[in-house]
């Protein structure tokens, strides 16, 4: 072969490649401003694996990724402004604007702003909203108007379910308690708002995962994201292998939906992928719909 038709031959199998790659699109991609990483050491994860030094370079590891493993769209919560630092580096028109939140007036956002930030597109997702690090649940009455306003604009809601980290309510979040993370605890945010678009973030963890798939069973409009669970322990790997088989059997795989929750760790947004696509009791096309075709459905996007 002539130095051309190589060259031309290895675009040709680029292109083929890049085709042949699914699209992807992450339910659950955290980011942070610099005040968030502070003067501390990067944290080290399970494995060992150390986090990202700072925010900017947490953001080009993620934007990285995201090019990488074809993540054509991505649910970005942080602080509002982590989230419009996101959304101004975005040249490809990737991240959908959530907010992370814990408990109701965070970052002095009540019910009027919220509906503002809202009108003005600068909140797209409500999520990931946290009550269980607050020692609230969603169902409790400081959090109805945000509810309101997002069935109001169709605002879909992502809510955190199952534990956190382990021994966090001794350090920083004093009021979690494991019970609050029970998905059944968001069953009167269902009844009172019927036409809410909501997913549970974590499939409930390892602590509620049949509540998890009981509720998908009894509310048909009914989401969840797999998350952390897809790479931060090899015991939340044992769980959502479970949770998954389960979910299959009983028929609600097309309510499944793909979230890496990289947080500082952006090389988790590769660990989720693998991992998911070596299970083998998913076949192809059932990968694909967790992968992409669910949540296209969910956001009510484009195909
Ligand atoms: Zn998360």
């Amino acid at each position: 072969m002539n130095k051309r038709l190589i060259i031309f031959s290895a675009l040709l199998l680029q292109f083929l490649l890049a085709q042949s790659q699914t699209k992807i699109i992450d339910m659950h991609i955290h980011s942070y401003t610099e005040s968030d990483f502070g003067g501390r050491k990067p944290a080290t994860d399970h494995y060992g694996n150390k986090g990202a030094v700072n925010a900017a370079a947490h953001l080009s590891a993620t934007f990285a990724a995201f090019k990488k493993f074809n993540i054509v769209k991505a649910v970005v919560s942080g602080n509002p402004e982590s989230v419009e630092n996101w959304a101004a580096n975005d040249n490809g028109h990737i991240v959908i604007k959530g907010i992370l939140m814990f408990a109701p007036g965070d970052y002095g956002i009540d019910s009027i702003k919220f509906e503002q930030m809202i009108k003005d597109k600068k909140i797209e997702v409500f999520g990931e909203v946290a009550p269980y690090y607050s020692g609230t649940t969603l169902s409790d009455s400081a959090w109805q108007p945000y509810l309101r306003i997002c069935e109001k604009y169709d605002i879909p809601v992502g809510v955190h379910t199952g534990g956190g980290d382990p021994g966090g309510t001794y350090f920083w979040s004093p009021k979690a308690r494991l019970r609050l993370s029970d998905p059944y605890l968001i069953e009167d945010v269902l009844v009172r708002y019927p036409k809410l678009r909501i997913y549970l973030m974590h499939a409930g963890g390892e602590d509620w995962p049949e509540h998890a798939i009981r509720m998908m069973a009894y509310y048909p409009q009914l989401y969840i994201d797999l998350a952390v669970m897809l790479w931060v322990e090899p015991n939340t790997q044992r769980y959502i292998k479970g949770l998954l088989k389960n979910i299959k059997e009983a028929g609600y795989l097309n309510r499944v939906m793909f979230g890496s929750d990289q947080m500082i760790w952006p090389d988790a947004i590769e660990r989720s992928i693998r991992f998911l696509n070596s299970l083998p009791f998913l076949t192809k096309k059932d990968k694909e719909d967790i992968l992409y075709n669910n949540a296209v459905r969910f956001l009510k996007l484009k195909k």
